[in-house]
């Protein structure tokens, strides 16, 4: 590295972006919607590039559609930032594994970002990359829940009201420390039906740390949730800069 380049960091970004957000209405995957001008994957990796310890950014992409993908986001990222392209795959636990598997080995801390949480701020991937750094094996950021959350059994009959002040809901990115996110994808098998990271974590028994979200990491997943995000971009100007 010459001494002109700046001083980039410790962290790689795995973002699957290969789900066909079914539930956003039919048409092109959810990733590559575009609003603001722009598909939503370039939403995304324009903030995470704009965290200071991001130096790789590894995109799993819609099946077929590496080299689309790859034309659209090249422009988002600075040319110290790696950026690595992979086909995702039917889940997103086997688009993750494929972009981990992709990530070099040298960056110690790896975060895991939903292209459908396309305007978290850059704060936000910084703040979760820190408190890896700092020790943690892996990270999560939360946000308290405002509604009242209730188990409910087959037939729709409550089977018990949550506290809900012990709960958390749970926004990407995640991060973890590259050996224990590899270990936990590995333990779980690429058949793994869960819907976040830290999740299988869990499972190996590796405790999970909590840092705040951002209102403005919320995820993207019916067309109710694109007027909000609109909401929030209009809010800043277009940059989402901060949460
Ligand atoms: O469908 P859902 O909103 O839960 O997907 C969360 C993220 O995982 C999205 O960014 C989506 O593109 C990604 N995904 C993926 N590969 C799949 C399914 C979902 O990369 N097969």
């Amino acid at each position: 590295m010459t001494a002109q380049q700046p001083l980039r960091g410790d962290v790689a970004v795995l973002v699957p972006a290969a789900g066909l957000g079914s539930r956003l209405g039919p048409g092109t995957p959810k990733a590559l919607r575009e609003i603001a001008g722009a598909p939503l994957l370039v939403h995304a990796v324009r903030r995470v590039c704009r965290a200071d310890g991001v130096a790789c950014v590894v995109v799993a992409a819609p099946a077929g559609r590496a080299q689309e993908v790859r034309a659209l986001v090249e422009p988002e990222v600075p040319p110290d930032v790696t950026l690595l392209v992979v086909d995702g795959g039917p889940t997103r636990g086997e688009s993750v594994y494929a972009a981990l598997s992709a990530a070099p080995a040298e960056y110690p801390v790896v975060l895991v970002h939903d292209a459908a949480r396309a305007f978290a701020p850059p704060d936000l991937v910084e703040r979760v990359a820190a408190a890896v750094r700092s020790g943690h094996d892996a990270v999560i950021p939360v946000l308290a829940v405002v509604d009242t959350v209730k188990e409910v059994d087959a037939d729709g009959r409550v089977v018990r009201t949550l506290d809900r002040t012990a709960l958390r809901a749970v926004q990407t990115p995640q991060g973890f420390r590259r050996e224990v996110l590899l270990a936990a994808h590995r333990a779980a098998g690429v058949a793994n039906g869960v819907t976040d990271d830290a999740g299988l974590v869990e499972h190996l028994g590796v405790a999970v740390f909590c840092v705040p979200g951002a209102e403005a990491a919320l995820k993207i997943t019916r067309p109710s949730d694109l007027a909000l995000a609109h909401l929030h971009l209009d809010a800043d100007g277009g940059r989402t800069l901060s949460s």
